[in-house]
């Protein structure tokens, strides 16, 4: 009989998350290097408009060498098309700023309060509202999450908490411990929900202490991720998915619809059957925000829905995302 030896069966240490974000990706000609595009950096645009270039490594070695259609490099390489003013297209798209009803708190639809938790991202998504948003004074997470939790407090009506930002999971997991002790004495609470991009683009986040967090959580939990393509999803990613359901979460996708990128039913249904495969179901498949410098990303609301039309002819209803529209004023995100 063999037995492996207690060390063995150590695993390898965990990479520590920090680190992998400090080392993320900031300057565009770098990334170009590495994916054997030098060439291109004459197009680059003069100045990032404020919303610099940002790419965790680890998502960089997902893109393909050599390819300038590569649909993860095009969502994060800064483009001469963002300098356009396009009619239409402002730095508050969805009014973000009507429905805020405390610090950090955006509370738009019956039922769910979403909070701001944090203004910082892993990578920095050009096609993203972030580009605009005045977080400075909107954190939720700020004085150990007081005002907002006081918010949530005195609403009975709110069931669901959501953590959104930013990337909620750019704080450290002592601070999420203290928003758990604080959801502790708000008995009407009884839902948990996380919107990220983390364990997409940086999956060492989800480390054995965060995990361990999630799983303690005396509530339901919902983690909505956010990739736009199969390519994004990797065994990294599957590991990071895995933990999460571990821990008790349900996953889940939204994307955004993005010209160049997945606006085509094949990539789609790629990405429907890749995530699937990870444990995740498709949410919403966003209508582009009409941000400023977005413009060229956006696809038509005709092809949209001729691409869902395509995607529910081929595959299981559970793998086809609701087509939607986030419209300032309305009840509820809008289905197209
Ligand atoms: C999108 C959003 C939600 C969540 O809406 P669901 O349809 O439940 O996913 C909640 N609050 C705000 C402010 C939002 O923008
Ligand atoms: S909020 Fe989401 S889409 Fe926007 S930059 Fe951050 S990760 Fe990207």
């Amino acid at each position: 009989m063999i037995t492996a030896s207690p060390a063995a069966r150590l695993s390898p240490p965990e990479a520590d998350w920090r680190t992998l974000w400090r080392e993320a990706i900031t300057d565009a000609r770098e990334l170009l290097a590495y994916v054997s595009l030098e060439h291109l950096a004459d197009a680059l645009p003069a100045d990032d408009a404020g919303f610099n270039l940002r790419v965790p490594r680890g998502f960089v070695a997902r893109m393909r060498a050599g390819d300038p259609h590569d649909p993860l490099l095009l969502q994060v390489l800064p483009q001469l098309a963002e300098t356009h003013e396009v009619p239409g297209f402002s730095t508050d798209a969805v009014d973000d700023m009507a429905a805020r009803s405390a610090k950090g708190v955006l509370h738009k639809y019956q039922g769910r309060a979403l909070l701001i938790a944090s203004g910082s991202c892993a990578v920095n998504c050009r096609y993203c509202f972030r580009r605009h948003f005045p977080y400075g004074d909107e954190m939720a997470a700020a004085g150990q999450w007081h005002q907002a939790l006081e918010h949530v407090r005195q609403d009975e009506s709110i069931s669901e908490l959501i953590l959104s930002g930013g990337d909620p999971l750019a704080l450290a997991t002592g601070k999420l411990e203290e928003l758990s002790r604080g959801l502790a004495d708000i008995p009407h609470v009884s839902r948990l929900r996380i919107h990220t991009r983390l364990p997409v683009v940086l999956p060492e986040r989800i480390d054995t202490s965060f995990v361990e967090w999630l799983k303690a959580l005396p509530l339901q939990k919902v983690v909505v991720l956010h990739a736009n393509h199969a390519n994004e999803f990797d065994d990294s990613v599957d590991k990071a998915c895995a933990r999460l359901r571990e821990a008790g979460a349900t996953l889940l996708n939204q994307a955004v619809l993005l010209k160049g990128i997945n606006d085509e039913a094949d990539t789609l249904i790629a990405l429907s059957e890749r995530m699937f495969t990870a444990g995740v179901l498709p949410y919403y498949l966003h209508q582009l925000d009409r941000v400023q410098g977005a413009a060229h990303f956006e696809v038509t609301d005709a092809q949209a829905q001729a691409l869902i039309e395509r995607m529910r002819s081929r595959l299981p209803g559970y793998l086809v995302p609701k087509l939607v529209r986030e419209v300032g004023g309305d009840p509820s995100k809008r289905p197209l």
